[in-house]
Formats: structure tokens, sequence, C-alpha cells
């Protein structure tokens, strides 16, 4: 294989990415003290009429505040994986997308809806894949190595996918890799290591591979879920693709977390060790309230603070934030056009492909 992928800040190891405020914020979110039930009830119906009012859409990904969920389907919206939320962002008539997730998503969902206004709680909440490629260093990589096809995952900023061939969600990387294997390509994959490390087994692609990872992901361990599995023998491991190899190794279905969704509630088993962002409980409990479903412990040698299975950064997005952005129209995504007209052309290959 060609030259080594650059090495990214190791903020697993430094406080370069989790700042105090965003600790605090997440150890708000874990020990569910976020709002008082009557709270709750009257953000809701004042985001609710607020939605009708700008003919506004609700966009929000699995792993965000329930309450937020509930309200994304209660009003029409939408609760799904980065793709699905980009696609229904696509075909939705609303003139304005309120997206609750990370800044990346709120791009994706810009790009392919230029003419919205695309609007986010916050415009901090980002992710480490996202933080760990920069669009200088992927060039670099690239002008090295002209005869390799660039294909980023969706957890990058606009400017990395505007100089990108394929942008790929978990959904439909493996399909689309097959394809472009078949078609005898090498190529450049960026940030995910795990997912890269995933797809290189799965299709045996001549891939040079970033060094990013996914600050939740990579604190599953082998040694804590075979000690869940332990004590729950019958309980099948299902685990997204960001999780280190030793965890995919052992799981019994891995995929996105719609995939995981899917695969929940056609099985037949009662029991299952989920190893992604625990916001993903939500769904899982109330599509199938017969099952049961313990979180991957995420505890064990190299552990850190953060080590809850919650994304600080889809943590961000509260029902307090997404009713002042709707009042204020703030935290608007914008995009330089040139930026966008490129990165279109990459995203809109995946769209096409699905
Ligand atoms: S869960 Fe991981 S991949 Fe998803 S937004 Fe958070 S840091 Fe990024």
């Amino acid at each position: 294989m060609g030259a080594q992928a650059p090495k990214t800040i190791n903020y697993m190891d430094s406080n370069n990415f989790i700042s105090k405020s965003l600790r605090q914020e997440h150890l708000k979110k874990i020990s569910g003290l976020r709002y008082e039930d009557e709270e709750k009830y009257e953000l809701q119906s004042e985001i609710r009429n607020l939605l009708k009012k700008n003919n506004a859409s609700l966009i929000a990904h699995y792993y965000t505040d329930p309450s937020i969920q509930d309200l994304a389907l209660d009003t029409n919206g939408c609760v799904a994986d980065s793709l699905d939320m980009a696609k229904f962002g696509a075909i939705t008539e609303s003139d304005t997308l309120v997206v609750c997730g990370v800044k990346f998503m709120g791009e994706t969902a810009k790009i392919l809806s230029p003419k919205k206004t695309v609007l986010m709680p916050t415009l901090e909440a980002t992710c480490s894949l996202d933080l760990g490629c920069k669009v200088e260093d992927l060039q670099l990589l690239k002008d090295q190595h002209p005869d390799r096809k660039v294909i980023v995952y969706a957890n990058t900023s606009a400017e990395v996918k505007s100089i990108a061939d394929w942008v790929v969600t978990s959904s439909i990387a493996l399909d689309v890799m097959d394809r472009l294997v078949s078609e005898g390509k090498k190529f450049i994959w960026a940030p995910d290591k795990h997912l890269g490390n995933y797809i290189q087994k799965e299709t045996g692609a001549d891939m040079i591979i970033w060094e990013g990872s996914c600050v939740v992901h990579e604190e599953f361990k082998l040694e804590g879920i075979m000690n869940l599995k332990y004590l729950h023998s019958d309980a099948l491991i299902l685990a997204h693709p960001e999780c280190p190899d030793k965890v995919l190794n052992i799981s019994d279905f891995v995929g996105s977390t719609s995939q995981i969704l899917n695969f929940a509630k056609k099985t037949d088993n009662l029991k299952f060790i989920i190893a992604t962002d625990a916001g993903i409980f939500h769904q899982l409990t109330l599509q199938n309230p017969n099952k049961e479903f313990f979180q991957a412990p995420t505890s064990g040698k190299g552990a850190t603070c953060i080590s809850c299975a919650y994304c600080p950064w889809m943590g961000m997005n509260d029902l307090f934030k997404l009713r002042d952005t709707l009042v204020n129209k703030n935290n608007e995504i914008s995009l330089e056009e040139n930026i966008l007209d490129k990165a279109q052309k990459s995203v809109k290959r995946m769209i096409d492909f699905v």
C-alpha cells in the first residue's frame, strides 16, 4: 500500500475538543436533569406552534434528546440516521429545515436543499471525526495519490465533501465500496479508521485509511461487552461500524443506527447488547416494548471521563435552544456557493446511488 495517512490529534488524550462547558452540559444530560415535565410540555407546545408559523420541519438524529425526537415525529418531521435526515430535508415541502444533530448534518441538508433555510439549535455541536479531518490535510494526501478516488464519510465538513469523489454514510458505505471495488478502483478513505478497516476487511478494497475516530464508539471495550454477554448469553450483540474491530469481530450484527433498529425489530430474539450512542435506546424501546436492550459498557482500560455512550455534541441540542432558534431565526447554515456546488456533486452521487 502507498503512503501513510497523516495522523490527527489524539483528542482522547487532550482537552482540545472537549471544553469545560461542553462537559457540564453533557453531565446535565446524562443525569436526567434537563427539564421538569411541565416545562417540557410547555416548550414542546411552543415549538410546535413556531414550526407551524414558520412552515418549518423538524429533523432529528436518533442520538438526540428523546423529547426532541418525540416532537419531530409528532409534527410530521423526521427522526433518522444521517442519510435519511438528508433525504427527508430534500423532499419535504417546508421552507425551513430545523436540524437537530451535529453541524455536518445541517450542512448536508443545506447542500441538498440550497434554497431552503436551514437552522440548528446550536452551531457549536460538532463531531470528533469532522474535527479530525481538515480539508488542507486531506487535499495534501489527495495530491500525493492522484490515482485514488477520495471517499469521505458523511461526518465531515462541507469543505472536505467538496474535494471528495464520493460521500457515504454508514448505511450505504459497504454497497458503494463493493461497486467501486468491482470497477478496479483504489481509494483514500477518511476519516473514521474503524469503519474504514471494516470496509477494507469486507470488500478487500485497496485503501489508505485516515486516522480519525468517534469519541463515543471508540470507548466500547471488548472485555466489558464479553462480561455483559456472560451475564446475558442469549443476547445478540449489535454494533455500529465506528466501534473498534475487537468489538465488531464478536458482534452478531454490524450496521448503521437505522440498520440496528431494523434488525432489532425484525429478529425474533428478545435480548440485545447495543454498542452505539445511548440515544438510540429511545426508538429501540418505543419500537420493541417486549424486548430487552442493554447498553454495551464503555468502561475498561483506556476509558475516559466521557465514557458514557452519549455524544457530547449531540447532547447540546435541547428544547430551550430549539425554541430560541425558531424565535430568533439564528444559527442559520450558510455555505460559500463554490463549496456548496462542489460538495453537492459528491453528496448527490450518494443520494442517487440509494
Ligand atoms: S456520536 Fe461520534 S460520530 Fe456521531 S456525531 Fe458524536 S462524535 Fe461524531
